[in-house]
């Protein structure tokens, strides 16, 4: 194929060859649409480039989660080692395709077909329903034109995303791009005709479509509240399969219980789905998120007070049996942070900071107004280093937040607690979340001054000069080791003075 620009990509570009210089090389290639489309959807945070795991992993992730998807990742070696390793550690037990590349192939388009032969031999309908291919850093910012692959092969739906690191800031974000271009395809399928029953469609049964992955439990939980209304849960975006994508298409409003997936909003909107903010989480927040979907959905306000009226008193029993006396903070990078801050709150804790690393959207406009209003400080798009500022002067007698953040209050006798593990382990939705999630947390706000004794006896073991293997007892320094250092290095600054005079 000779139709493709040349490459302006430098040599040893990926994570670290800097966002403006991969973008300019993206344009370059002829991908400035795209490039356009990510920016709209996923606005810029502080940082110049994602502070968490490489955001296709978002998307690798979605694809690997789905029946009868096959998932082929174009780009660089390293990067597909890294995104394979993760999901297999995270359970992915299938096979990743991963079509390698050379400067040659690259710069010639030879890429581009070899994608295209991969596709093909892939696409066997006995076997998949779609086939994805997904662009990462190098081949996005050399425009490896995916647009250009069919459509479909024997019924097959290919599907070809760009998710590239100085696109898209978030691995949360990611699984937007994916779920957003498979809800358009099957949009697009269902407006052209018939398509594929649902295997949970109940006929005449209003359903609400929940956007987001979440707990496996939650969704029954919700389902539950959603009950006295009439209405029952459609299946999830991301989807498990793929005429699971007609079947939450079909609902009558769709709740955007996670907040950043702009992309798949999209299509829900364009198929003429209302869209719920919020989630219920807590006794207020599930009053006005019933509220909110009963209103959606055109019921009756009787119907809505009778879902009300079942949910909130085994709310009020669960968050009244785990008080949480303490002062918390809340960061993370999966976009429920706000939600968990909320839920905190309402069982006693003091949040004076909840930080996330995803964008602001009109989708957590409720839970942000609701935590300003008591006295939280919410920080879209926060960095590391602001989560760490943040813990560090309110001194929380626990910390939720990213792996380098637990380890840093871990450091300084602050108890912490890795927020995508407490999230990931159990509900956060209705009375089953409320019970689990204040318990989990006035457990571990219990445990500071044990880790004050702890960070007392280890004092200055393992840290700076003393960090590393094979030490038998406290690390000292070599005598006179650091005097005559500092007797060397100012030697050198008065050669240089002198040299300079
Ligand atoms: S694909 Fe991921 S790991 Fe590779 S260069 Fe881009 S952001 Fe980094």
């Amino acid at each position: 194929m000779d139709s493709l620009p040349p490459s302006a990509l430098p040599d040893g570009a990926g994570c670290h060859g800097g966002r403006e210089t991969m973008l300019d090389a993206a344009r370059a290639a002829g991908k400035t649409a795209a490039m356009e489309r990510l920016m709209a959807d996923y606005p810029r945070g502080p940082h110049d480039q994602p502070q968490s795991m490489c955001p296709a992993f978002g998307s690798l992730r979605v694809g690997l989660r789905m029946r009868r998807v096959a998932t082929i990742l174009s780009g660089s070696a390293c990067c597909v080692y890294g995104l394979t390793f993760t999901g297999h550690f995270y359970g992915a037990r299938r096979s990743v395709g991963y079509v390698p590349f050379n400067s040659e192939t690259l710069v010639t388009g030879k890429l581009f077909e070899d994608i295209r032969d991969a596709v093909q031999a892939t696409a066997k309908p006995e076997e998949y329903d779609a086939v994805v291919v997904i662009n990462l850093c190098v081949p996005t910012a050399s425009g490896v034109p995916l647009d250009l692959l069919p459509k479909q092969i024997d019924g097959v739906r290919i599907i070809g995303i760009d998710v590239p690191g100085f696109g898209v800031p978030t691995h949360a974000e990611a699984k937007d791009v994916l779920a957003g271009a498979m809800l358009r395809y099957a949009r697009q399928e269902a407006e052209a005709g018939p398509v594929a029953r649902p295997k949970s469609l109940v006929e005449g049964e209003p359903t609400i479509a929940l956007i987001g992955e979440l707990f496996p439990a939650d969704p029954v939980g919700i389902g539950a509240l959603l009950a006295p209304m009439g209405l029952s849960v459609a299946p999830q975006t991301p989807s498990r399969e793929w005429r699971d994508l007609y079947a939450a298409l079909d609902c009558v409003a769709a709740a955007a219980v996670h907040p950043f997936y702009t992309a798949s909003i999209r299509e829900f909107r364009a198929a003429g789905r209302p869209i719920v903010p919020s989630g219920p989480v807590g006794v207020e927040g599930t009053a006005d998120w019933l509220e909110a979907v009963g209103r959606a959905a055109n019921l009756p306000a009787a119907r809505i007070d009778l879902a009300r009226s079942r949910a909130l008193p085994a709310l009020q029993g669960a968050l009244g049996a785990n008080p949480i006396q303490a002062r918390v903070t809340v960061s993370g990078y999966e976009g429920s942070e706000l939600l968990v801050a909320r839920l905190l709150v309402e069982a006693g804790a003091e949040v004076p900071y909840a930080g996330t690393a995803c964008p602001r959207t009109e989708w957590s406009e409720p839970d942000r107004a609701w935590l300003e209003a008591h006295g939280c400080h919410v920080q879209y798009r926060a960095s590391l280093e602001q989560d760490m500022a943040a813990m560090e002067e309110v001194k929380p007698d626990l910390a939720i937040g990213t792996t380098p953040l637990v380890q840093r209050g871990k450091e300084l006798g602050i108890p912490a607690l890795y927020f995508t593990n407490m999230v990931s382990a159990r509900p956060l939705f209705g009375p089953a979340g409320a019970a689990s999630m204040a318990a989990i947390v006035a457990a571990q706000t219990r445990g500071r001054e044990r880790f004050g004794r702890m960070v007392s006896f280890f004092e200055g073991v393992g840290t700076k000069d003393g960090a590393g293997y094979g030490f038998a007892g406290k690390p000292v320094d070599p005598p006179g080791f650091r005097e005559r250092q500092r007797k060397i290095r100012a030697a050198r600054a008065k050669a240089e003075e002198a040299v300079g005079t």
